[in-house]
C-alpha cells in the first residue's frame, strides 16, 4: 500500500488531471538517465494545471519539495508504486529537456 508524505499530497496525486490541478509522478526513461545530467533518481514529481494526454500544450512544473508538508520528495517517492503518468506526456521521447 502506498504511503504518502501527507494526506493533501495523496489527494492531489489521485485527482483527475484532465479536470483539475493535480500531482503526477513519472519515471524518466533509462536513456535520459544515461545522459548523466539527470542525477541518479529517475523519478520526477510534477504539479500541473491539467491536460489532455497527447495535447501539445501542457502547463506543468517539476517540484522538489511537497507544497503541503515540505518534505524532500525524492526521499519519499522513489518507487514504481507512485507512478501515475507516462513520462512521454511531459517529455517527448527525443527531448533532453532539463528535467
Ligand atoms: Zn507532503
Amino acid at each position: 500500500m502506498n504511503t504518502y508524505c501527507c494526506t493533501k499530497f495523496g489527494i492531489f496525486h489521485q485527482k483527475d488531471p484532465e479536470k483539475e490541478i493535480s500531482i503526477r509522478i513519472i519515471k524518466l526513461p533509462l536513456k535520459m538517465m544515461n545522459t548523466g545530467i539527470q542525477g541518479d533518481n529517475p523519478f520526477r514529481v510534477i504539479i500541473t494545471s491539467g491536460y489532455k494526454v497527447n495535447s501539445e500544450e501542457i502547463n506543468y512544473m517539476i517540484i522538489k519539495h511537497c507544497p503541503f508538508c515540505g518534505i524532500k520528495l525524492e526521499s519519499c517517492y522513489n518507487s514504481m508504486d507512485f507512478i501515475n503518468e507516462s513520462s512521454e506526456v511531459f517529455i517527448p521521447p527525443d527531448s533532453t529537456a532539463g528535467l
